[in-house]
């Protein structure tokens, strides 16, 4: 299995594995010992597109039995003119018709013992490409939005939420089996709920409503730590907020505002694009004065002027994020914004770049700088020869934030969760030393 793409791509290769492994099949740590491989592609970018055609192209010279699988599915064309080769091509979470075209490619080892197992939907989830104390959970598929510089709705269509109870049975699984920490995600999790009407389901005798801040109340019951990707600064949001007061959801949103300036985001067309959020993330904050909100920003959108973006430095120094991403804008195949007049010069882009860049690790130097003295639990992630291991704090999501680094802490093993010290700090991350479990 080669999994590209965003932790939702990921999730899909983990259910298909999961599938497959139930099964009886086993994972090859490299392609000559695969009777076939399976290419999980991501089609978000076009560089992301250039980077799965690659990956499609070495297990084909490498293996030569291949099936493609994920966002470029929807392109089976374009995949079998280059790949005539390819065995079967199969669109994102279209877990059966994988497995089928595994089953037709490596005809599974009929046995007395595995034809025990259900056969059917997927729902378990036994092979994780994920260390095992933390799980991604997939909440819902596709989205409602139509922003113009996205094509996800067209590769993965509307807003389709999982049943509560089904999420809630898979946390308790995935916790049963070490996790303990899980990252929930979807396109728009804040819309969560809303295609199935908002109908409660029981879930261990009471009733559970599909919807943000209850799902994460009862996650909240079951993990450690969960932690919200996703999300957009709807009112309703604000409800969740007591819950991360409390203990209950870790004290962190991931909102991917991509711009502040007005007109830039009517051109994005983004979800809840509203002149309060200002005033919003301040509410939030006199609730959970800990919260860390972490962010992506698209500089250089076609129209965006020198006015435009130093409205967006203006709204950063005021919105003091903890972590900020930002990327040049680049035109995605069949995206709407490609259309948009006064396209950015590509010189004025790295400009704009390097000066958010700049901006913005400056405000998260400052804010890790006054942690430096605090004691705050930190999930353990490594742990070294030298004594040393790695975690990282409540505000740092994995692979996309910061991390804690720990001396004198041989004694702690990964998925531990530790009262540290915090010693130090630099633009990025933390130093300290562990105090009690
Ligand atoms: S919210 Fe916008 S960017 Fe996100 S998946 Fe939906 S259309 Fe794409």
């Amino acid at each position: 299995m080669v999994s590209l793409g965003c932790p939702k791509n990921l999730v899909d290769s983990e259910r298909i594995l999961g599938q497959l492994r139930q099964e009886g099949y086993q994972m090859s740590p490299d392609y000559a010992g695969a009777d076939v491989v399976l290419v999980n592609t991501c089609g978000f970018l076009d560089s992301a597109k250039e980077e799965s055609l690659e990956a499609i192209g070495e297990a084909i010279a490498e293996n030569g039995r291949v099936i493609v699988t994920g966002c470029m599915g929807s392109e089976a064309e374009a995949i079998r003119a280059r790949f005539p080769g390819v065995l079967a091509v199969t669109g994102a979470h279209q877990y059966e018709q994988v497995v089928e075209a595994v089953h037709a490619a490596a005809p599974p080892f009929r046995s007395p013992y595995l034809d025990l197992v259900p056969g059917g939907a997927v729902e378990i989830t036994d092979l994780k490409l994920t260390p095992r104390h933390y799980s991604y959970l997939k909440i819902s598929e596709g989205c409602n939005h139509r922003c113009s510089f996205c094509i996800i709705p067209s590769l993965r269509g509307d807003l389709v939420s999982r049943r509560p109870d089904a999420i809630l049975r898979e946390a308790e699984k995935l916790v049963a089996a070490g996790t303990r920490e899980l990252l929930v995600i979807s396109q728009d999790t804040s819309a969560y709920g809303i295609d199935i009407r908002r109908e409660p389901r029981m879930w261990k005798g009471q009733e559970v409503v599909p919807a943000m801040t209850d799902l994460a109340r009862e996650l909240g019951r079951i993990a450690p730590w969960v932690r919200l990707h996703y999300v957009y600064p709807y009112p309703h949001v604000d409800s969740v907020i007591p819950l991360m007061a409390d203990g209950l959801v870790l004290p962190y949103l991931d909102i991917p505002f991509q711009h502040a300036s007005p007109s830039v985001l009517k051109r994005m067309k983004r979800p809840a694009n509203d002149a309060k959020v200002l005033e919003r993330i301040r509410g939030w904050r006199s609730v959970c004065p800990d919260i860390a909100i972490r962010s992506t920003f698209v500089v250089g959108f076609p129209g965006e002027t020198e006015e435009d973006f130093q409205y967006l430095l203006d709204w950063l120094d005021e919105a003091q994020l903890d972590r900020v991403g930002a990327f040049r804008f680049e035109p995605v195949e069949g995206a709407a914004a490609n259309f948009l007049p006064d396209p950015v010069p590509e010189e004025v882009k790295e400009e704009r770049y390097a000066r958010i860049m700049e901006r913005t690790a400056a405000i998260s130097a400052a804010k890790l700088a006054a942690k430096v003295g605090r004691t705050l639990p930190v999930i353990i992630d490594a742990v070294d020869e030298e004594g040393g291991a790695t975690g990282r704090s409540q505000a740092d999501a994995p692979e996309i934030d910061g991390e804690v680094f720990l001396r004198d802490a041989g004694h702690l093993s990964v998925g531990d969760i530790v009262s540290v010290e915090i010693e130090d700090a630099d633009e990025h991350d933390l130093y300290g030393v562990p105090g009690s479990k």
